[in-house]
Parts: C-alpha cells; sequence; structure tokens
C-alpha cells in the first residue's frame, strides 16, 4: 500500500484564504480589524522566528500584528503588566506569549494572567479545563491539536469508535489532542516514556498521532496497514548534503511508514503549517465574538 500524502501546507493556504475573505467582510461591514499582540521574551531564535512566521502570517491575511519584545532579564511583575494592559486593549483580540520563557519567568503565571477571552492559543488553564469537561466548550481549542483533527476529517478518517493512539502528553499537544479525539468519540489510549509495549499499542491504532520530538522513532512495522498517521513531530538531524548541514525529520519513519499508512502528513508540509492558520483563525473569532 501506499499511503495518500495530507498536504497540510496546501490546506493551510486555503484555511488563510478563507480567514481573509472573513477578515475582509468584517472590515468592509465597518468592524474593528481583527488584531494580534506577540510577546517574546529573550532572544531564543527558534522563537524569534516563529514570531516573526505568525507576524507575517497575520499581515497577509489582514490581521493586525502588534509585537512586544522584552529582555530575557525582564521581571515576572513587568511581564504580567503588559499582558493587563493588552487584555484591556480594545484593538487586540488575542494575546500570543511564545513559549518557552527564559528561565526565571514563570510561564504558568503568565499564561493564567491572559485574559481567556484572548486567549487564542488555547493554553489557559480554564481552556483546557473545559476541553477536558462534557458540555462545556473552551472558548479556544489549542492551534496545533485543532490543526490535526483539521487535518484527519480532511483525508477522511473516521474518528467515531476508532482506536486512536496519541504518543506524547504535553500540554501543547499530546494532551489537547488527545481530548479532542474524545470529543470526536473516538477510543483513545495516550502514551508516554513510561508506556510498556509502545510498538503494540501502535499497532492496533487506526488512527496514530505522533507527539513526541525524537526523530523517525515510530518505524513502519509498528502501524496498522491503513492507518492514519498524523507526525507532530519537528527534528533537525544533521545532513552534509544541505547546505544548512541539516534536514528537518518527524517522528515517524516516512519511508517506512508510507507503504503500510492508509495516510500520512509528512515534515515539513503536514501539521506544521496548520498551527499559524489555527492561530490566525483563532484571533479572527475573537474579534467576532468581542462585537457580538
Ligand atoms: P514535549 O517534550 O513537551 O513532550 C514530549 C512527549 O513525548 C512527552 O509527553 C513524553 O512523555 C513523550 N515521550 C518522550 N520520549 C518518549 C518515548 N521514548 N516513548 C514514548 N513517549 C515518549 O514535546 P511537545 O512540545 O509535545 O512536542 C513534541 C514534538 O512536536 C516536537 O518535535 C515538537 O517540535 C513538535 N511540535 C510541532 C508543532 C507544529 O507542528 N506546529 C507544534 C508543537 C510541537
Amino acid at each position: 500500500m501506499t499511503a495518500k500524502i495530507i498536504n497540510g501546507k496546501a490546506i493551510a493556504v486555503e484555511l488563510r484564504q478563507e480567514i481573509a475573505r472573513e477578515v475582509e467582510q468584517l472590515v468592509s461591514a465597518g468592524k474593528p480589524r481583527p488584531g494580534l499582540a506577540t510577546v517574546l521574551i529573550g532572544e531564543n531564535p527558534a522563537s524569534q522566528t516563529y514570531v516573526r512566521a505568525k507576524r507575517k502570517a497575520c499581515a497577509q491575511v489582514g490581521i493586525e500584528s502588534f509585537s512586544y519584545e522584552l529582555p530575557a532579564t525582564v521581571s515576572q511583575e513587568k511581564v504580567e503588566e503588559l499582558i493587563r494592559r493588552l487584555n484591556d486593549d480594545p484593538k487586540i483580540h488575542g494575546i500570543l506569549v511564545q513559549l518557552p520563557l527564559p528561565a526565571g519567568i514563570d510561564g504558568e503565571r503568565v499564561l493564567r494572567a491572559v485574559s481567556i477571552e484572548k486567549d487564542v492559543d488555547g493554553f489557559h488553564p480554564i481552556n483546557i479545563g473545559r476541553l477536558a469537561q462534557k458540555g462545556r466548550e473552551p472558548l479556544f481549542v489549542p492551534c496545533t491539536p485543532a490543526g490535526c483533527i483539521e487535518l484527519l476529517k480532511r483525508a477522511g478518517a473516521k474518528l467515531d469508535g476508532a482506536n486512536a493512539v496519541v504518543i506524547g502528553r504535553s500540554n501543547i499537544v499530546g494532551m489537547p489532542v488527545a481530548l479532542l479525539l474524545v470529543r470526536e468519540n473516538a477510543t483513545t489510549t495516550i502514551c508516554h516514556s513510561h508506556t510498556r509495549d509502545l510498538p503494540g499499542t501502535c499497532r492496533k491504532a487506526d488512527v496514530l498521532i505522533a507527539a513526541i520530538g525524537r526523530p523517525e522513532m515510530i518505524r513502519g512495522d509498528w502501524i496498522k496497514p491503513g492507518a492514519y498517521v498524523i507526525d507532530v513531530g519537528i527534528n533537525r538531524i544533521e545532513d552534509s548534503t544541505r547546505k544548512r548541514g541539516y534536514r528537518l525529520v518527524g517522528d515517524v519513519a516516512f519511508d517506512e511508514a508510507v507503504d503500510v499508512a492508509g495516510a500520512i502528513t509528512p515534515v515539513p508540509g503536514g501539521v506544521g503549517p496548520m498551527t499559524i492558520a489555527g492561530l490566525l483563525r483563532n484571533t479572527l473569532r475573537s474579534a467576532k465574538r468581542s462585537q457580538v
């Protein structure tokens, strides 16, 4: 079998076009333009790159972005003061605090300070708590997990009653994606570094989501024939044939998995582009919600 490749890049382009159209409709109707504040603390190069990409994506769909950059030495109080100011600013509909935060800043306190109405990353404990509870709706769903579900649905996966296995239980990806799968009525198993017989558990999965951060750990013979495989991992491995000296691979050994799975996301070009599209969509939703 050769798996269908789930093209996250193309799907994200479609989503961005839809978002851009909706932003224009909103603005032409005389409503304020959606606004996203990005908060970057310190000089982590990867974080700088991510924030730049998010601001550029905002500009492309007509969302205004407001950039706040603070030195790594900033005090906890100053960060929280900024967040409170952004919470009160009507031009700002979403606040994105780029993670990870430098040592010395209590990330939990910072994330809790973001108003749940502007928590477009969906990381506020109240939003996550609502995601976990039956009959309660979060105001925002975290972007990468939402992107995984969207890709599965667009690829035609039947989630209701499916055996879903998520590898990884982080607050950012593994746990919220597992909660979303439960909401979709999938029978969901969460695996992590203490799981016994990971290959055997994976082999039972109709839907397999890998969010580990270990290059090509999931081998082809761990995959149930025909399964839907979503590879969230982004790992750099050395590659002297590339100009930059490395290439990106996922958590799944793609070349092996592609012969067994029914559908699979590539890395890059799978889940990654969906994350920013999700952020834009959440910001648009927040702006619309603030005007009702
Ligand atoms: P994390 O380090 O917070 O969590 C990793 C999880 O993997 C943990 O829950 C851990 O228990 C589990 N794990 C580690 N070793 C394991 C093992 N040997 N067997 C089974 N489970 C094991 O990472 P994260 O933030 O959830 O990110 C995971 C991966 O996804 C990373 O490669 C990251 O770069 C990528 N990521 C991609 C996007 C995107 O595509 N937009 C967004 C976020 C994260």
